[in-house]
């Protein structure tokens, strides 16, 4: 299996937009040009607004381009556990912006005319264990009271893999392959005129009061306003939030290609892509190309500034351990290859905006299911920034003040839930 630095998904940008020399003035500055930041950008310069975009490698070359390519109605934690916590008005609120938030990344991909091998299919919470059914059956409850689109399904019913036995099926969004998304949306921004600047990360970011300057390896930008959208890398911006984020290192591997009927004889009929119930989950998902993609399980977290890597060989083998567990029937399918991303955790677990000084803007929607929702959230910023009121979405994820708990996400606590997450596999086998 190969272990590689960039996207699995697909090869990097043919040509590369120039990096920032000397200095600039806009309206508007982008740091950091993921989903979230190109969305944004997009959006200011429909507006006419002057915007510039600064992305320290090229355009999607973090987390968005590298992620399992689930568009999901999901909010970070468990839905049962956010039931408990929540008020119901606040959940309801935080699964409407996430549900506006799959509308919205569909909507970009006709909008774009983006040829990513989008399939609008749904995905499967799936269960691997009764107890992880019982969850399910809980979690569909949560789900539907929050106004949520979501049903609890059986396994054979709904043509999940053997060892499979059910789970909530969402009722929207499906999967597509991020790489495509990534150069789309690139093509999109360049072509939107918003100025965009690749090979520049902003090393300071600076409110002056009446604006904001932001410092780069050869040069300067002057602007009215700033927006950060640099997920897991804001840990390394002073002017981000204290303990805003922790980056967590997530890890996908991509098999050979598997023939369909191969599916079939193991059960897996509806092709649903899954995630299953553990505290780390697990995913798995048939691509267009005929490969299967799985990940996450195992994760690392990171400190600023954050290194370009691969998954480390214990990790990723760890998660063809789990392929071979969960799919006996497919032992004999090689691994190719494995890659991974930088995921932004917030103290909270939740989606999170806010202000980080008068004039700097923040998102931070991922915890690992921000494909969609950061798009939408830089979408809403972007409207924020042009003195539109807080919208109802927006709100739902607002952080009006300027600091955070300390979080929970450590490299310890992470390491626990991995072995809590194979007792409870070991159990779950021992009580078949
Ligand atoms: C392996 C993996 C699997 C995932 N699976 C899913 C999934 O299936 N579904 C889902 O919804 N979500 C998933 N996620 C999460 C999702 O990909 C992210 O939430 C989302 O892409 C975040 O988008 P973003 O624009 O906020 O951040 P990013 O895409 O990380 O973009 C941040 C950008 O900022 C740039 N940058 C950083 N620092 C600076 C700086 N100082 N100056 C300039 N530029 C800078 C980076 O180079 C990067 O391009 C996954 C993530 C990973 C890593």
């Amino acid at each position: 299996m190969k272990l590689i630095p960039e996207t699995g998904w697909a090869e990097q940008p043919a040509t590369v937009e120039q990096s920032l020399t000397g200095a600039v003035d806009c309206d508007v500055v982008v740091i950091g040009g993921g989903g979230g930041g190109m969305s944004a950008a997009i959006r200011l310069a429909e507006k006419g607004i002057d915007v510039v975009l600064l992305e320290a490698k090229t355009l999607g070359w973090g987390a968005t381009s590298r992620n399992a390519g689930y568009i999901t109605n999901s909010i970070a934690a468990d839905p049962e556990l956010l039931g408990l916590l929540l008020k119901s008005e606040r959940l309801r609120n935080l699964y409407r912006y996430a549900e506006n938030s799959v509308h919205f990344a569909e909507d970009a991909i006709e909008r774009h005319e983006i040829d990513c091998g989008y399939q609008r299919e749904g995905i499967v919470m799936a269960a691997v264990s009764k107890g992880q059914l019982r969850h399910a059956r809980r979690n569909a409850r949560v789900m539907a009271e929050a106004g949520s689109p979501a049903e609890f399904v059986e396994g054979r019913a709904a043509g999940l893999p053997e060892g499979f036995l059910g789970g909530v099926r969402e009722g929207v969004g499906g999967t597509l392959n991020p790489g495509e998304f990534v150069l789309g949306l690139r093509t999109a921004t360049i072509a939107s005129g918003v100025r965009v600047y690749e090979h520049t990360p902003a090393r300071d970011v600076t409110d002056t009061g009446d604006g904001v300057t932001v410092e780069t390896p050869d040069g300067k930008v002057r602007a009215r306003k700033a927006l950060l959208t640099t997920n897991a890398y804001s840990a390394g911006l002073f002017i981000a939030p204290k303990n805003l984020v922790t980056p967590v290192w997530t890890s996908l591997v991509e098999t050979e290609p598997v023939a369909p009927e191969r599916l079939d004889e193991i059960g897996w009929t509806s092709r649903a892509p899954m995630v299953t119930l553990h505290m780390i989950l697990e995913s798995y998902r048939v691509t267009p190309r005929g490969t299967i993609v799985f990940g996450t399980r195992r994760v690392q977290t990171g400190r600023a500034p954050l290194p370009d890597r691969t998954p480390a060989p214990n990790v990723a083998d760890d998660l063809v351990r789990g392929f071979h567990d969960r799919f006996p029937g497919l032992r004999d399918i090689k691994p190719q290859k494995a890659w991974g991303g930088w995921i932004g955790m917030s103290s909270t677990w939740l989606p999170v905006a806010g202000e980080a000084s008068d004039n700097v803007l923040y998102s931070l929607a991922c915890n690992g299911h921000g494909f969609a929702q950061a798009q939408y959230v830089g979408h809403l910023l972007a409207d924020r920034i042009d003195g539109a009121p807080l919208h109802e979405d927006l709100a739902a994820i607002w952080h009006g003040r300027k600091r955070f708990w300390p979080s929970l996400v450590s490299g310890p606590a992470l390491h626990a839930a991995w072995l809590a997450d194979r007792a409870s596999d070991r159990l779950a086998a021992l009580t078949k």
